[in-house]
């Protein structure tokens, strides 16, 4: 994947997506494959915002039912599979388990039908896929069973639990990461460091955008019939220039999840009631506490999620110590077994989300947005060819991106095409079950484990990975084998995945640094090979170290990191 900006100013496209996350991949994915001229700019790094923020559930849409709305349930079920579909390496399924209490809503027998439901509904969630990910029928479990997973007597009440399945997703950065090399790959053009400044509108009708290249400053128009607003909580920073308005279509809430050292419960997500209010007046299981997950991942627990309303610019979001104490002491309350402490915290991720009701007394009291939203601007006396995306969950990706598409203003000779092509849409996955051991350029087979562990990382293109390590078996050794990184992976994120800064490598394409700041000694060792293939003087090696170092602040990091 190459960062050609010269194309990107000479082409004329169907779609220009603005925004490099998941919904932008999503759509670039989708417009790609079905044979749209297709370009996307991100204007820092693909990934860099809310969807590298997630909890990483691909939730099946249980959640919806207490809300009776069933057509977000379908919507969660079918993307949920999708994307098990599209890489079946890089998401599995999860058990996930909340306990029942006495007799009311949140018993046994309403857990029973709700699950039963969550089943039907989703009669057809395993079609296509391998056993691997075949997801089995929800249940409900004795409280002696809970007790041996949770461990923890807790709140009386408790008689049981249910038991559903969902999906998590190991690496969102790398999912999303890989719908754009598969967008790249039908011929998209991509960049990132490139942001999207005024729209260029001609008779009431988009014609293109001007951007700058965020790194050496040029601007350049990118001319388009469609452009695709898919910039997150940007939505309405974006909207500004692009509209000429002042309308705000987005109030935030921040969203944040910490990581933990501690293996809290090993081999399920598990749900356990907060103390704040999340209370839903609409919704007929009145739960008037929000869930908090505990998740294992990479040898981790990640807890999530907390939300406090977040009232300025998404440009000045930042976490805070006392935002990271308030949740452990959140966390200590509902399960005082974890007696955490601010050093228990390797990493957090935080990202900012559209609420329902901006004006509530407590500001920990959010009620986010429950769909998300396609925004035709034509049919709201906006230009014509400009689509928003109010996005709300990474799950629903796929299914928001096939809804963008049936929006977009196509050619007839286009659209001829795009017929052809969708029809096999459903071939054009990333698995990696097609790659085979190989031998090295010295006749010696590459370790099977190793095979297996760059499937599990990259889907169909570990086979790149294997090419490098093919040529020069030297670059099979492990720059760290905690968190595991490969000579290779370093080489493959510079040349072949637009790696520019030291975070790009460190935080999205090799997910090294995103559970917890690896020691000075390997990142300086990463950022010597970037130093040089990239050219870069000891004062900018010396700065991306500093700027990925600012990440985990106010974690403690690695002595002396800032000098
Ligand atoms: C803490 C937390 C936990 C969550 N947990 C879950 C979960 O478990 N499951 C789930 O399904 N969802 C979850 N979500 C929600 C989910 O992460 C988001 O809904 C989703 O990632 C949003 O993706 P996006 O592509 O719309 O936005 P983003 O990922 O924010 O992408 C928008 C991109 O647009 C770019 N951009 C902005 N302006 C411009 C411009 N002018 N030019 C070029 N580019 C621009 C930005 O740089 C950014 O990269 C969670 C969210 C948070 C914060």
């Amino acid at each position: 994947m190459k960062r050609h900006l010269n194309q990107l100013a000479e082409q004329h496209f169907d779609v220009l997506i603005i925004g490099g996350g998941i919904h932008g991949a999503a759509v670039a994915r989708e417009a790609a494959i079905t044979g749209l001229k297709t370009a996307l700019i991100e204007q820092k790094d693909f990934s860099h915002a809310t969807s590298a923020n997630s909890l990483k559930i691909l939730h099946g849409g249980l959640r919806y039912l207490q809300d009776l709305d069933f057509k977000s349930m379908r919507a969660s079920i079918k993307s949920q599979t999708e994307f098990m579909r599209i890489a079946p390496d890089l998401v599995v399924p999860l058990g996930c388990i909340i306990p029942t209490y006495g007799y009311g809503f949140r018993g046994k027998l309403p857990m029973r039908i709700a699950l039963f439901i969550n089943d039907l509904m989703g009669w057809d969630r395993n079609y296509l896929l391998d056993n691997g990910h075949k997801r089995g029928r929800g249940k409900i479990i004795s409280k002696e069973e809970y007790s041996q997973i949770v461990a923890f007597k807790g709140d009386a009440n408790i008689n049981g639990a249910a038991l559903w399945f969902d999906a998590l997703v190991q690496d969102t950065e790398r999912l999303t990461i890989t719908l754009i090399n598969n967008a790249y790959e039908y011929g998209a053009c991509i960049a990132n460091y490139v942001k999207a400044g005024e729209l260029n509108v001609k008779n009431n009708s988009v014609v293109g955008v001007y951007a700058t290249d965020s790194l050496a400053g040029d601007k350049f128009e990118i001319r388009a019939r469609n452009v695709v607003n898919a910039t997150g909580p940007w939505l309405d920073n974006a909207f500004k220039p692009l509209l000429n308005s002042n309308k705000k279509e987005l109030c935030l809430a921040r969203g944040l999840n910490i990581v933990i050292k501690k293996r809290l419960f090993k081999n399920y997500g598990i749900g356990l009631e907060g103390s704040n209010s999340g209370f839903n007046n609409k919704s007929i299981l009145r739960g008037k506490k929000r869930f908090y997950f505990f998740i294992p991942w990479r040898g981790h627990t990640m807890i999530g999620t907390a939300y406090k309303l977040y009232n300025k610019d998404p440009d000045t979001f930042r976490v805070k110590r006392q935002d990271i104490e308030d949740f452990i002491s959140e966390v200590n309350l509902i399960y005082p077994p974890a007696e955490l402490t601010f050093k228990d915290v390797t990493y957090f991720h935080a990202g900012l989300l559209p609420v329902a009701v901006k004006n509530i007394k407590n500001p920990y009291d959010v009620k986010l947005t429950k769909r998300c939203e396609v925004i035709e601007h034509g049919k709201r006396g906006g230009p014509k060819g400009l689509v928003s995306i109010r996005s709300v969950k990474y799950t629903t990706a796929p299914v928001v991106a096939k809804q963008v598409l049936k929006t977009i203003d196509v050619s007839s000779e286009t659209s001829e095409k795009r017929q052809t092509l969708y029809d096999h849409s459903r071939n054009h996955n990333c698995a990696g079950s097609h790659i085979q051991v190989s031998k090295d350029k010295t006749g010696k087979d590459i370790a099977p484990d190793l095979v297996a562990y760059l499937k599990s990382k990259y889907g169909k293109y570990a086979d790149r990975i294997q090419n490098y390590i093919m040529e020069d078996n030297s670059l099979a050794s492990w720059i760290s084998s905690e968190p595991p990184l490969l000579y290779a992976e370093i080489l493959h994120a510079i040349r072949e995945e637009m790696s520019i800064r030291l975070s790009d490598v460190v935080f999205r394409r090799t997910g090294f640094g995103n559970a917890a700041c690896p020691s000075r000694s390997k990142l300086e060792a990463l950022a010597d090979i970037m130093a040089i293939e990239l050219g870069w003087t000891l004062k900018q090696k010396s700065d991306e170290l500093k700027s990925v170092f600012r990440n985990y602040h106010p974690l403690t990091v690695p002595e002396n990191c800032w000098k």
